[in-house]
């Protein structure tokens, strides 16, 4: 397949990378000078412009950093729905919030152009070893075609609905994890208050209904779990400051779809102070470092 990839930042080149390495013929842009030199020096070839790449390609995937990029890559004067040829299929595997997917789609649609959304769960690792979650979102015949070619980056390819279904799942399920790892953070915070040793409630918890991915995987305290960020200084991972993102726009979703989401509001706040105070670039399991510093009063006895 002839191949155009946008966007050749932390995830998108190691997936560009995993397309060429399944023979796809990859033909990449980006804006950032960086990127575009990091593509060439693996042997990835760089179209003289978007327009040009878009052109000559069967399919287009985006990989960029939010809605308002998607938007200037897709609906611009020289954006995609302008140059990709009629037949062609569009990926953005972009996270961005639901309702500029569902416009942009709508657009491409006016067009006669297949679009999908299909964000993707795995981080830089899953991306590198090309087992990445893709969630998707568009028409049945759209996933049919794109899921041979997104099983050169990923593992577990879902068509979740229709357009925005696939933001819709990963906001949903980002949520989720937002919120259990903040729980398991307090857990830990409560249980070395109480003198209760960490192993202890790792080997009790784990084996207990308050398993979860964040305790099993990504344990904030360090000890438990060798492979955890926790274990390296909170080197992510998955940034902070990605995960605030993400609570932010399913705040941004839960608002305009009129649904209550009181834990994930939460989340998001603590995730902004921890943010604030700096640590923003740590992975997200520092919610228990940032949680640990904090005292709260007690009640008098
Ligand atoms: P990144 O900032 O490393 O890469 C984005 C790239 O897009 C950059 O190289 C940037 O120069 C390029 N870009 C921006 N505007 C452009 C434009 N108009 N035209 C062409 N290129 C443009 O970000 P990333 O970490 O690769 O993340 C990309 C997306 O994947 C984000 O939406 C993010 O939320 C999502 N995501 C990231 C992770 C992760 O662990 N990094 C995990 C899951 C999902």
């Amino acid at each position: 397949m002839r191949i155009q990839f946008i966007g050749l930042g932390n995830m998108g080149l190691p997936m560009a990378s995993n397309l060429r390495r399944a023979g796809h013929e990859v033909t990449g842009h980006d804006t950032a000078p960086r990127a575009r030199d990091t593509f060439i020096a693996q042997g990835g070839y760089i179209a003289a412009s978007l327009a040009e790449g878009a052109a000559a390609a069967e399919v287009v995937i985006t990989m960029l950093p939010a809605g308002e990029h998607v938007r200037a890559v897709y609906l611009g004067a020289e954006g995609l729905l302008r140059c990709a040829g009629r037949g062609s299929l569009l990926i953005d595997c972009s996270t961005i919030d639901v309702e500029t997917a569902r416009e942009v789609a709508a657009e491409a649609a006016k067009a006669a152009i297949t679009m999908l959304d299909a964000p993707v769960s795995g981080g830089t690792v899953g991306a590198e070893r090309a087992t990445l979650t893709f969630m998707v979102g568009g028409s049945e015949a759209g996933f049919a075609r794109a899921k041979p070619i997104l099983a050169a980056m990923g593992k577990h390819i879902v068509h979740a609905g229709g357009p925005g279904a696939g933001q819709a799942a990963k906001i949903c399920n980002n949520m989720i994890l937002g919120v259990s790892m903040l729980g398991v953070c307090e857990a830990f915070v409560l249980a070395g208050r109480l003198g209760l040793e960490r192993h202890k409630l790792f080997e009790i918890a784990s084996n207990s209904s308050g398993s979860c991915w964040s305790l099993l995987h990504n344990c904030p305290v360090p000890g438990p779990v060798p492979t955890a960020a926790s274990e390296r200084d909170y080197k992510p991972g998955f940034a902070a400051a990605l995960m605030l993102k993400d609570l932010k726009l399913s705040q941004q979703a839960a608002e305009s779809a009129g649904a209550a989401t009181p834990m994930g509001a939460h989340a998001a706040r603590i995730y902004e102070a921890l943010a604030a105070a700096g640590l923003a670039e740590k992975d997200f399991s520092v919610a228990f470092r940032f949680l640990d510093a904090l005292l709260r009063d007690k009640a008098p006895s």
